[in-house]
């Protein structure tokens, strides 16, 4: 009998460390084990390390060092802005009004769920349309005078759908709103300029782009008022108190350049692989359909709804022959309710239910993609015949 292989295609759950990262971390455990604040050489040496790291990331996002907090995920990144931003805005008398697209990661949608549930602030969800995308007129049309923050994802973790950010963002800026995006999953493969994407916070996570996990980053325009949620010391410029992972802060910095370095090359390959994805499933499944932006979406991300199925038993079918996928947010797993974003998009309970996500990465290959096409359609015709 063939050995079962064993092929990966949850990139969007997360990825493996790249080991030029691994190296740069290296030397922050055991040589270079400062704590940055201190005054003497040790905290000297990691503070020079943990200052090149935020510029690096600076750099990358083209805005000054002072303007990076490092935190402990992208999940805190998130809360810290919206939380941060809301409460700052409530404090100052400034408003209770916030706006949210539907589509957001828990992160973000339980975050505002909660500022309205147990501190009264007001959320207005965004429409979107059967790709999941936001019209940026509906956002200008939500506006109020006591709106003080605005939430729209960069891309979509389950349906891989871009957002117009930037046509957003152009609108927040002319009523001087500050106007946040979670990027967590835009980090490796898209601009993350954050003049041309015209926001005012912007949250990452290293493990999304080959980086280590339980690291993040939350960019904040210079004079956005946020309360910080971690208090304590006056780390990071007093927007969050802790002493600094300098380790996994310099293998994020690593990361995020060599990602962004490279991006070009390496999404013109997996583009053509989620392309081979997308168009085998829709050839050789019948009722089967792409979820998400057929253009306007990440490179490496193929997304479906198949009527007649339950994502959770096609994920145990796919892992026993060896592929590791995913239906809807690696968060909901164990949840046979069909995600708030699948509902969103208008998609029927019975096709909803049928989630699966195939997010293809570095080390993907032609093969791979041979066999998960080869093996998929087998799986649904038996799962259905049951
Ligand atoms: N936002 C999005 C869009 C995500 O996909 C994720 C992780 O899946 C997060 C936020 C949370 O990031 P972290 O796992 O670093 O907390």
């Amino acid at each position: 009998m063939a050995e079962t292989p064993s092929i990966y295609l949850d990139h969007a759950a997360t990825t493996p460390v790249d080991p030029r990262v691994v190296a740069a971390m290296m030397p922050y455990w055991t040589e270079v084990y400062g704590n940055p604040s201190s005054i003497h050489r040790y905290g000297q040496a990691a503070a020079a390390a943990l200052e090149a790291a935020r510029r690096d990331v600076a750099e990358v996002l083209a805005c000054t060092p002072n303007e990076i907090v490092f935190t402990s995920c992208g999940s805190e990144s998130d809360n810290l802005a919206l939380r941060g931003v809301a409460l700052a805005a409530r404090a100052a008398g400034r408003g209770n009004h916030l706006i949210v697209s539907p589509v957001e990661h828990h992160a973000v949608s339980h975050t505002a769920a909660q500022l309205r549930d147990s501190f009264g602030f007001d959320v207005t969800w965004l429409p979107v349309d059967e790709y999941g995308r936001v019209n940026p007129d509906d956002v200008g049309r939500a506006i109020r005078d006591d709106t003080v923050l605005i939430s729209v994802m960069l891309a979509n973790n389950e349906i891989g759908t871009i957002q117009p950010v930037a046509e957003i963002g152009a609108i927040a800026r002319r009523k001087g709103i500050p106007f946040h995006t979670d990027a967590v999953q835009g980090g490796g493969m898209l601009d993350l300029n954050v003049d041309r994407l015209k926001v005012d916070l912007l949250a990452l996570s290293a493990h999304k782009f080959y980086g280590p996990k339980g690291v993040g980053v939350l960019y904040v325009r210079k004079d956005t008022p946020l309360l910080p949620m971690l208090t304590g010391g006056g780390h990071e410029r007093g927007r969050r108190a802790g002493t600094q992972n300098v380790p996994y802060i310099v293998g994020l910095a690593t990361a995020l350049r060599l990602a962004q370095a490279e991006k070009e090359t390496a999404n013109t390959r997996l583009q053509a692989l989620r392309d081979r994805l997308i168009a085998g499933v829709l050839e050789t499944i019948p009722q089967a359909r792409l979820t998400g932006h057929p253009s306007e979406r990440l490179p490496n991300h193929a997304s479906f709804a198949i009527r007649g199925v339950q994502g959770q038993d096609l994920l145990v079918h796919l892992d026993l022959a060896g592929i590791a996928a995913s239906s809807g947010s690696a968060c909901n797993t164990g949840n046979p309710e069909p995600s708030e974003v699948l509902l969103a998009l208008g998609l029927p309970r019975e096709w909803a239910l049928g989630s699966l996500r195939l997010t293809v990465g570095r080390q993907t290959t032609d093969e791979d993609v041979a066999y998960t096409l080869d093996v998929l359609p087998r799986i649904v015709a038996r799962l259905r015949a049951l």
